[in-house]
């Protein structure tokens, strides 16, 4: 049995840290052992935060009911009628949806929560271009790019979670589908305007997310090559 250095407290041999101070523990007489099972759960750890961080979002919830309920008040009080605060609620509905719903949903499946952003930043969109009755930008520019932003956020979240895709070639889908994600709006943007495509200034975003994104699917590569190397050596 080892003791603490520092306060005395008694260690098992598969503590690196101190509980208590947190002081390194160093026993040459008895190394740290992995191996051997942990005197407390590293899940407990784990539940401890995530139970953190779901009180505080249901703050942050609370308070934006809140700002919403008030800026509406507000509104009514001195205007009469839901104008600007109809915007205020929309985003914070927004971002409620988007920032705090999945720390607060933590067992959803990733998958459902792209579609419902995509649908929360649709709605949201449909809104705004229908409260000035000039725009017409919702169906030629705002839905497609949403579509298309939804649909790389779904193929991220199916490459991630596959067994094709390994380390740091994670960083590569990222990397290229942002890519591919300001190509898409450039071209969106130029049908919009004049009809006619002509990529411009997204080629500064493409050139360097391809070649990044090479860079690290090649790293993964010869690392996982190397490590082959090695364990056949070994055997
Ligand atoms: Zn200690």
């Amino acid at each position: 049995m080892s003791y603490c250095v520092n306060c005395g407290v008694e260690l098992e041999a598969s503590q690196r840290q101190c509980p208590l101070c947190g002081v390194e523990v160093n026993n040459p007489a008895r190394p740290y052992d992995p191996t051997l099972p942990r005197p407390y759960s590293a899940h407990i750890v784990r539940i401890q935060a995530r139970l953190e961080r779901r009180y505080l979002a249901w703050i942050i919830t609370v308070l934006m009911i809140l700002i919403a309920i008030v800026c509406v008040m507000v509104d009514l009080v001195y205007y009469g009628s839901v104008s600007w605060s109809l915007y205020v609620a929309l985003s914070l509905a927004l971002s409620w949806i988007t920032v705090l719903f999945p720390l607060l949903a933590a067992s959803m499946h990733p998958v459902m929560l792209v579609l419902l952003d995509a649908c929360a930043l649709l709605a949201f969109l449909y809104v705004l271009n229908e409260s000035d009755p000039s725009s017409d930008w919702y169906l030629r520019l705002a839905m497609p790019q949403v579509m298309l932003f939804g649909m790389l956020g779904l193929l991220n979240v199916f490459l991630w979670r596959s067994s094709f895709v390994h380390g740091w070639q994670k960083i590569s889908v990222v990397v290229v589908s942002i890519g591919v994600a300001m190509m898409g709006l450039e071209t969106l943007l130029d049908l919009f305007n004049d009809m006619a495509v002509t990529l411009d200034w997204s080629w500064f975003v493409i050139i360097p997310a391809f070649a990044v994104g090479l860079i690290f699917f090649i790293l993964e590569r010869k690392r996982l090559l190397k490590d082959a190397i090695t364990k056949r050596l070994r055997i």
